[in-house]
């Protein structure tokens, strides 16, 4: 719904475009899944479906009833699902709209057998727990789920696994040299590298990769900027400024009253909120920008509102364009800063993005 209240989300195709082709330049020999689960991140699965459906290698979803909603809007590109079939209803739409799909235990496999009727090759994920111990075979159930898929006439098996530290100083050596173990003399297709992975260990590429975080610009590593990556932010989230308070020292803001003035000092007030998905547990301190120069913010972040220091932006004022993340015409402000300070990552700012917010399509 378009609104009068000024908050906005601005979406870039440009951007996912540009960073999807940062990630094929990272693995030129590798074709890649562009993930766009969780409504891409909350950027609108249709949007990066549109941004990226003529160079995208690949697409990948949860929801099965999604990926048929794909198919049927002419996308012909190969179309993953992530967590694979849940329902023997999936099965006949695998089958059907010709989607691959993860097969990560041996409930699954057998659903997979049993509901389908193979007069076209199935093309499946096989997804090996090296680790990270969430979803996947181990070299104990493997044994059992290549002597079930000799049932299916043709299949079409790509080897995968999920790096759980790929960002992370422990990085993915182990989990590596267990997949080449349970991968045994295996030489068909593998797909094992997320975002952080592609950026950062080109032995884990193999035949598919599977960008997500980066195509919306924000980066896997805690000390590695987005920018410093090349990656350009396809979000941002703005507003304006709504009401302005000239604080005396001691006089304190928001609920809690969590921050007092130590001088005299001018705040503004923001239309956002964490009812628009701003991160509620964000303090006071994180960076915010406001006519081009960047501030903090000062106090709770409320339901609609939360303030900012004003105290060194004399001719902001009611109206004045606020940027809580992203590159806007207000400034600059990376969503992994803002996350950082509320204690969390990007991932979940983007996807906590809420409904109330209207969006628009803008190159930044
Ligand atoms: C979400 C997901 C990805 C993408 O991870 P990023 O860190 O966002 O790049 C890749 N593979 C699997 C299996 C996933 O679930």
């Amino acid at each position: 719904m378009k609104t009068s209240r000024p908050i906005r989300a601005l979406i870039s195709p440009a951007a996912m475009l540009h960073n999807y082709r940062l990630a094929k330049r990272h693995a030129p020999n590798a074709r890649a899944w562009a993930v766009i689960k969780a409504n891409a991140y909350g950027h609108g699965q249709w949007r990066a479906v549109e941004a990226l459906r003529g160079e995208a290698d690949g697409f990948a979803v949860l929801e099965c009833e999604n990926a048929v909603a794909l198919r049927e809007a002419g996308v012909t590109q190969p179309i993953l699902l992530l967590e694979g079939i849940f329902s023997a209803r999936d099965v006949r739409a695998v089958v059907e709209y010709r989607l691959t799909t993860v097969i990560h235990c041996l409930e699954q496999l057998e659903l997979l057998v049993r509901g389908g009727r193979f007069d076209a090759p199935v093309a499946v994920c096989l997804k090996l727990n090296t680790g990270m111990n969430r979803l996947g075979f181990t070299a104990l159930t493997l044994p059992k789920a290549w002597e079930t898929l000799r049932q299916i006439p043709q299949v079409d098996v790509t080897l995968m696994t999920h790096f759980a530290e790929a960002d992370g100083e422990r990085g993915i050596d182990g989990q590596l040299e267990r997949f080449q173990t349970m991968a045994g003399d295996w030489n068909g297709s593998v797909s094992l590298a997320n975002s952080a992975a592609i950026l950062r260990h080109p032995q884990a590429h193999g035949d598919w990769v599977r960008p997500g975080i980066m195509l919306y610009g924000s980066s896997p590593f805690a000390e590695q900027s987005a920018a410093e990556l090349g990656l350009q932010p396809a979000m941002t989230l703005e507003s304006r400024i709504i009401g302005v308070q000239e604080l005396v020292t001691g006089d304190r803001v928001g609920y809690g009253g969590t921050f007092s003035a130590e001088r005299p000092m001018r705040i503004g007030v923001v239309a956002c909120g964490y009812a628009d998905g701003y991160p509620r547990h964000a303090p006071s301190g994180t960076p915010i920008a406001v006519m081009g120069q960047r501030t903090r913010t000062v106090g709770r972040v409320s339901m609609d509102m939360l303030a900012c220091d004003l105290s060194a932006i004399p001719e902001a004022g009611i109206g004045s364009p606020v940027t809580l993340w992203g590159r806007g015409i207000a400034g600059e402000v990376p969503a992994d800063e803002v996350a950082a300070a509320a204690g969390t990552i990007a991932y979940e700012l983007f996807c906590a993005l809420a409904p109330r917010v209207p969006v628009e399509i803008g190159e930044i």
